[in-house]
């Protein structure tokens, strides 16, 4: 029985943890390094590809490589 339990709590630490990791570490690569999801809309302000992360809600360009930034 103990050992359910702890096998059960240690399932839902791994839960949790991977809540917060998918909530906190993809935001983090927007904040400190820059790195956005490819907005679904996209447009152009006439040179380069606009659009909005959809991840952070800034507005983001596209670099000649593809990246958004
Ligand atoms: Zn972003």
């Amino acid at each position: 029985m103990i050992y359910a339990i702890s096998i059960f709590s240690i399932a839902v630490f791994i839960l949790m943890l991977l809540v917060t990791f998918n909530d906190y570490l993809p935001r983090w690569f927007c904040d400190h390094i820059g790195w956005h999801l490819t907005p679904t809309k996209q447009g152009s302000d006439g040179c380069s590809l606009t659009g909005t992360c959809p991840r952070c809600g800034k507005s983001v360009l596209q670099d000649s490589q593809g990246n958004w930034f």
